[in-house]
């Protein structure tokens, strides 16, 4: 599913190809995947520029102007070019098409099945459910060592705290264990056990793993290529996620995979001490 760092890219990748650009076609495949009328959609989105992309937590906000579309792409869902347009399917659940110079520019949301396309009016975005409740962007200002501290001051697993959307935005499964692992904390550990130092490793491991997985385009574990054809390179890059059976790659001790805060979990049981 993507994470931060994808939905960065993502979000990067749509404003590349099309800012500036006139919606000339837009549909949705089902009415669960928008908030509006399956015709609404279209008739909404068609005439309008996109103005600017964005991203809160894990969504993708565009900017159209007098409307706001917020992507929520889970599983694996993900953003395509196409060569023409084509009507939404099963796989290609919403599709846009933009003019403007040059050959359309026609983007396929994918396998929106647990995720959504809604369309708000400007301004009135901040009210969606998931996003009135997101914490700090682990970027923003807002993410300090004194913020982090107190939002960690709680007798949940670090781990389930690190995932909790209202504590930092964006983090999901794979990057909370690069960075508890990068911090050398076992994901069981209650967030009040925590100490000064751990959090600050915390703090500076979250920003340095997000920072190097933007760079490098995201972790993409199937054969997913972008809306540029590229696939992302921080696969190649995780220590532990995925890794179960093979040497720790600080001190060769075997990584293990458990389940914590009801999720796949991988650990170095040597670097990473449960208590
Ligand atoms: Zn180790």
């Amino acid at each position: 599913m993507p994470e931060m760092p994808e939905v960065t890219v993502i979000s990067e990748d749509v404003a590349a190809l099309a800012l500036g650009r006139e919606v000339l076609r837009a549909a949705v495949f089902r009415p669960d995947v928008t908030n509006v009328e399956p015709e609404e959609f279209g008739r909404r989105l068609v005439g309008r520029t996109l103005h600017g992309t964005g991203r809160r937590g894990k969504i993708i906000v565009l900017d159209l102007g007098d409307v706001v579309g917020l992507v929520h792409l889970v599983i694996s869902g993900r953003v395509l070019r196409l060569p023409e347009w084509r009507e939404p399917d099963r796989m290609n659940t919403a599709v846009l098409e933009f003019g403007g110079e040059g050959d359309p520019v026609v983007l396929a949301f994918t396998r929106l099945w647990l995720g959504y396309f809604h369309l708000y009016e400007s301004g009135e975005e901040v009210r969606h459910p998931l996003v009135s409740r997101l914490g700090p962007d682990p970027f923003s200002e807002d993410f300090t060592l004194e913020y982090l501290t107190s939002a960690l001051d709680r007798k949940a697993s670090t781990k389930g705290l690190l995932l909790d959307q209202s504590v930092v935005a964006g983090l999901g499964n794979i990057y909370v264990d690069e960075i508890l692992f990068a911090a050398r904390i076992h994901p069981t550990r209650k967030g009040s056990t925590l100490t000064a130092e751990e959090i600050h490793n915390i703090h500076a491991a979250t920003r340095d793993i997000l920072r190097r997985a933007i760079e490098l385009r995201g972790t993409t574990f199937d054969s997913y290529h972008d809306a540029f054809g590229e696939t992302g390179k921080y696969q190649h890059q995780l220590q532990v996620f995925t890794h179960a059976g093979e040497p720790c790659p600080r001190c060769g001790t075997e990584i293990i995979k458990s389940r914590v805060a009801g999720r796949g979990t991988y650990t170095c049981p040597a670097c990473q001490k449960a208590s």
